[in-house]
């Protein structure tokens, strides 16, 4: 069957480890519903970007179940489910083509008009008309001739065109100057309203903007509330 809409997300008891010999989730289990967003923090290698892997399904779970609006995700079609969920992935992959292309990258019909608007709202589209090439700048192997900044609200104006009704955020780790923190942080808030959101978080700032704080430890959720709770 397709997945038709992407509302709550629910994990259930789920267990995973890239290797038999080592376990990274040990019984993980947490709800988000629909149009709430939730931030999970943890110390690196807690596992935190291994459950955004197994909800886009690069990976499938050992045991347990994840389910979005009650359907488990193991059961619907890749496509239909990957429809669903815009990510902002820790580390941008951009591919050595054009500004545009890598704003329009899977939706080949987006027109000239549907790419500044997702560009404006990522806050990227004021730089990109600055280079001397605009949107046909050439953004080099990875994407090198770009800012880590840059490079993140490029992918930002990517999910803004395919405007999900999930959004899966994986905070760069890499210190951004402040100006650009704020500006991908107001963008990355416009994106998440009225979306299920799942943010990781390294920035406090973040975690406390979200409806709840999720802490992972040693592959389990050892904490879970509102940030005040906490
Ligand atoms: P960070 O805050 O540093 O991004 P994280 O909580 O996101 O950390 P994960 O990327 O989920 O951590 O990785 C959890 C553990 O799984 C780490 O110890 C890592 O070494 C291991 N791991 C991640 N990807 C793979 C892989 N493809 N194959 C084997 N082990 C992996
Ligand atoms: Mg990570």
């Amino acid at each position: 069957p397709l997945l038709l809409s992407g509302g709550t997300i629910e994990f259930d008891n789920v267990h995973f480890g890239y290797v038999k010999e080592r376990k990274i989730l040990d019984g993980v289990s947490f709800v988000v519903p629909a149009g709430k967003s939730i931030a999970i923090v943890g110390s690196s290698g807690s596992g935190k970007s291994t459950i955004l892997r197994l909800l886009y399904r690069f990976f499938d779970s050992d045991s347990g179940n994840i389910k979005i609006d009650g359907q488990n995700i193991q059961l619907v079609t890749l496509e239909s489910l990957r429809k669903c969920i815009g990510v902002v992935p820790q580390d941008t992959v951009l591919f050595n083509d054009t500004i545009f292309h890598n704003i329009c990258y899977g939706w080949l019909s987006a027109t000239k008009e549907e790419v500044f608007e997702a560009a404006k709202c990522a806050a990227i589209h004021d730089t990109v008309m600055n280079f001397p090439e605009k949107y046909t700048t050439i953004v080099g192997e990875r994407g090198l001739k770009l800012s880590g900044g840059e490079k993140q609200r490029v992918s930002l104006a990517r999910v803004f065109l395919k405007a999900p009704s999930i959004l899966l955020c994986d905070e760069a780790t890499s210190a951004l100057d402040s100006t650009t923190e704020a500006e991908i942080l107001s963008s990355l808030k416009a994106i998440a309203s009225n979306r299920t959101s799942i943010f990781i978080a390294h920035r406090l700032t973040t975690a406390m903007q979200c409806d709840e704080i999720i802490v992972l430890e040693n592959g389990k959720v050892v904490e879970q509330g509102p940030h005040e709770v906490l």
